[in-house]
């Protein structure tokens, strides 16, 4: 395989009242959260899905199936612990990552470091070396109607 793989994710979840909000492996302050089988960390399974993908190893819904009980309520910063160790077993590095948060409630902004901070940590990288970013999608679509989350991630990984 080349050195320099990119990759993509998406992932959306749709909102659940009284459900605790995690978004990066940090909890939100909200009163809706995400309905989920998992913890609902959109966030890190945007995440996942683009460092499987920068390698072509598949999806986290085939890794991590939601019909397996294993999964259920799991911290999703495991899954992503998980995906990092395929990647580095695969023999790469993560460059970068930058992700975008598509939500018009709750509003993140003071929470985009902490975001950063902990993907970093899971990730075993610098901090700078992730990047989170939240946009509204101004009332329009599913996000504007406040019925969810939509997160687009994009990764580089390296050969080690
Ligand atoms: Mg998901």
């Amino acid at each position: 395989m080349t050195q320099i793989r990119i990759g993509s994710g998406i992932d959306v979840h749709a909102f659940g009242e009284g459900i605790p909000m995690f978004l990066c492996g940090v909890q939100v302050e909200s009163p809706i959260g995400f309905i989920a089988h998992s913890d609902g960390d959109v966030a890190i399974h945007a995440l996942c899905d683009a460092l499987l993908g920068a390698l072509a190893l598949g999806d986290i819904g085939h890794l991590f199936p939601d019909t397996d009980p294993a999964f259920k309520g799991i911290d999703s910063r495991k899954l992503l612990a998980e995906v990092m160790r395929r990647v580095r077993a695969e023999g790469y590095e993560l460059v970068n990552a930058d992700l975008t948060i598509c939500l018009q409630t709750p509003k993140v902004a003071p929470y985009i470091l902490r975001f950063r901070q902990s993907l970093a940590e899971v990730c075993g990288v610098d901090v700078n070396q992730i990047s989170v970013k939240a946009t509204t999608t101004e009332h329009l679509g599913f996000v504007g109607r406040k019925e969810g989350c939509l997160v687009h991630a994009t990764v580089l990984v390296e050969k080690a």
